[in-house]
Order: structure tokens, then sequence, then C-alpha cells
């Protein structure tokens, strides 16, 4: 297998749109750390954001340079060139060192028959009763389905492998991290269509340390998971087993894992991934992205006078533009728009009411998940205010900046990490496979 930079045990990502955060987040992977966790902070950005925001690639790595600077961190940390592709990638080659390639829409475009016979009949292995040891009874494949899942996926696969090896040519191979996604996508991928696709890979030589597979149920962005956590946790922990069992098979480097695009804010599955990393000793890489913004929002709407102008502003503009702003969403959000209140109602409400109806607490009952979605796809309204958002966000800084640290260590970091039970807790826990396997 090629080199490839390494990748640590249990990675974070994290976004951040209008690129002031860096800090704060980083605040919230230090408090982690102070506890006995053992975390690399990735900073990731897609090339979808960036265009949206109008930044360039390399204003991230500014960004995660300058925070590590300020506050002294002295572990490796990252910089995530997100959902690229072959036409986007080339302005990211510098100033990235993770590459998230996405090869979601050649899923499903069959391959070329002849491909597909070379990889069955390469892959004997596949076809029959598999025992996938964590996986407690065996996986039956049938070559027909070997067949139906390389031709659904080789496309993909081999784009992958394309788009790595012009990365690996421009940049190095030891110079960089690879994950492949594929969560962009209509339907999950079952445990053992992960197996072939894993299989695919490795043919590829593709050094890959994270895959992001899509799982079952919703992911809706800044809202919590939607779905049974019971198969989740299922699909989860046999994902995890499928891994362990194609890095010995495929040889694949042994730090690959699973990677969670998370859409922010999926806090009823902490708890199940964390039983399953548990079991299993696994690494994960969790991306959680946008709900920063938000935690602007409430920073500004917390600050009183013109942040809580700004954030009832934003509001009104958003509401307006309702439509325009949800439909290239649609597919990952949910909102009621009988539930969205006028922007008149929203004029008159103090920071207190605004900020718990936009705050991600599901035990307050002012809080109000249509609310939270729609401004969470409005944060075009914001980049389109330009200077002025971004005059407010420095003003503004100390109240936004500590609801962005607790945002991240309170609600992701100390839940995936440490558990429920122990959030309370002031006295140090043995944290998530802190130990290197
Ligand atoms: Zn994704």
């Amino acid at each position: 297998m090629n080199k490839y930079l390494p990748l640590g045990k249990i990675s974070f990502g994290m976004g951040d749109r209008f690129g002031h955060q860096g800090r704060a987040q980083l605040r919230a992977c230090i408090q982690a750390t102070e506890l006995g966790a053992e975390i690399t902070p990735v900073w990731n950005k897609s090339n979808r954001e960036h265009s949206f925001i109008g930044t360039d690639p390399s204003s991230l790595r500014i960004e995660a340079d300058a925070a590590i600077k300020s506050l002294g961190w002295k572990k490796p940390y990252h910089v995530d060139a997100d959902h690229i592709r072959l036409e986007t990638v080339d302005r990211f080659i510098a100033p990235s060192d993770f590459f998230t390639i996405d090869v979601a829409d050649s899923i499903g475009k069959p391959a070329p028959a002849d491909e597909v016979q070379r990889f069955v009949k390469r892959h004997a292995e596949l076809a029959g009763k598999i025992c996938v040891p964590g996986i407690g009874y065996p996986i039956d494949i049938s070559r027909a389905e070997v067949e139906r899942v390389a031709n659904k996926f080789l496309l993909a696969v081999n784009e992958a492998g394309n788009i790595y090896r012009h990365i690996a040519g421009t940049k190095g191979a030891q110079n960089f991290i690879t994950e492949v996604s594929m969560d962009e996508t209509d339907t999950p991928q079952t445990p053992h269509e992960l197996l072939i696709i894993l299989a695919a890979l490795g043919d590829e030589r593709i050094p890959l340390q994270t895959i992001a597979p899509k799982f079952t149920g919703r992911f809706n962005k800044g809202v919590d998971y939607v779905g049974d956590l019971r198969q989740f946790e299922k699909e989860f922990s046999d994902d995890l087993a499928v891994i362990a069992d194609a890095v010995m098979k495929y040889g694949l480097p042994a730090s690959l894992k699973l990677s969670v695009h998370s859409g922010s804010d999926k806090f009823s599955i902490y708890e199940p991934m964390r039983r399953a990393l548990k079991k299993s000793n696994a690494g994960v890489h969790i991306k959680t992205a946008g709900t920063t913004w938000l935690e602007e929002l409430i920073g500004l709407a917390e600050a009183g006078g013109d942040g809580l102008a700004m954030a009832r502003e934003i509001y009104a503009e958003a509401i307006e533009h309702v439509d325009e702003f949800c439909v290239p969403y649609a597919a990952v959000i949910d909102i009621d728009k009988t539930r969205l209140p006028a922007f008149r109602t929203v004029n008159g409400w103090g920071p207190e009411q605004f900020v718990a109806a936009l705050r991600h607490d599901q035990k307050n009952p002012l809080f109000n998940p249509s609310f939270r979605q729609l401004l969470h796809v409005s944060f075009k309204v914001a980049a389109r205010k330009g200077d002025r958002y971004l005059e407010a966000l420095k003003k503004h800084e100390a109240v936004i900046a500590k609801n962005v640290t607790e945002n991240l260590f309170e609600r992701h970091l100390k839940p995936l990490l440490f558990g429920e039970s122990e959030r309370t807790s002031p006295v140090r826990k043995v944290p998530l496979v802190a130990s290197p396997t």
C-alpha cells in the first residue's frame, strides 16, 4: 500500500462558514484533552461552502494555523478539503492535508461489464457464507449479489482512484489523509456492500483512512437524528467489524475507520456509537459542520442591542425567502412552516426568547426546530451582508466564542467521548479509547 499521512484514532471535524471561530472551536478540543481524551481536530469546508461564502480554500488553512499558534496546540491537526471531486480539487491541494473524495454521483452508474467480471473472479472469497469477527452470524452473499454490488459501485471506486492519484501526483502520497465519501446518495450502504466496496478500494491501492457511508435514518441539517436507534447501532457496529476485517484482507491502512458525516447535532447517536466503539476498540471520525454559524447567531442575539437587531434582521430575510433557501436542502431538512414565527413576532423577542428558540436544547419547551433549520440554511443572508456581518462577529466575539466552545464541548465532545451519564460529574473520567490500538 502507498505511503500516507497517519490520522489519529479519534478525530473531530469542525466546519466554520465565516472563518472567525477557529480558536473557539479549538478551545473545545483542548477542554476535552484536559479531561483525558486524545482527539485530533480537523477543520473541514466543502467546495460548495467556499463558493456560497466566496472564500478560497487557503483561508481555512490560515484560520486553522492561526488558532493552533494562538492557543499553543502541539499535537496533529488537519485541514479537510471536504466533498471534492476531480474538477474542484486543484485549488485545495496546496492548503489541505485531508481530502474527502466524493464519488456519490457515480454510484449506480453501471461499470464496464468486463471489469465487473474481473472483480467477481478476483474476489471469489466474497461469495458464499462469510464469517466476519464481531458480527454474530455469517454474512451470506451470492455471486450474483457480488456482481450487482460491483456493478453499482465500481465506477465510483475507480473515480476515487483517479482523484486520489491526481492529488498524490501533485502533493506526494505521504503528505495527506484520504477519505472516500458515499453519504450524499439516496440509499444507505449495508455492511456487506461496504465490505465489497472496501475490497474494490483496496484493489485501487488507495491508502484509505476514513470512509463515509450513508447510514440508515435521516441526518437532517443541524437537528437530531431521526430513525431507529437500535438499527443504527447494529449497522454501525457491523460496519466497524467489516472495516476491521477488510483491513486484514485487503491491505488497507490499520488506521482505517468510519467517518460519520453528521450534518451536526446528532446527539442521540453519540451514545450508541460510543458503546459500539468501546466494544470494538475502534476509532472514528465525526464530521460536524455548519452549526457554528448558528452559535454565532445565538451569540449575537444574546449580546442584545445591535447584535440582537442583526439576528432579527437575518431571520426577517430568511422567512421572506423561505422557499429559495429550503429547496436546495429539501432532502436534509424537515421544516414545519406553520411553526415558523412571523418576523414581526420575532422583532418583539428579547435575547432570551431568540436564544431559547434557536439553541439546540431539546429539553427547552421554547426550542423551535423549524426556526433553527430555516436559519441554518439561510447563511447566505449573512454572507450577503459581508463586512457588516463580520464586524458584528468581531464586536461580539466574547459572547459568540463562549457559545461556540460550549456547544462543541458540552453537546458533542462530552457525550461522544465521555458519555451521557458522566456529563455532569466533575471527576476525571477515563475517556473513550484513549489508548492507541
Ligand atoms: Zn457528507
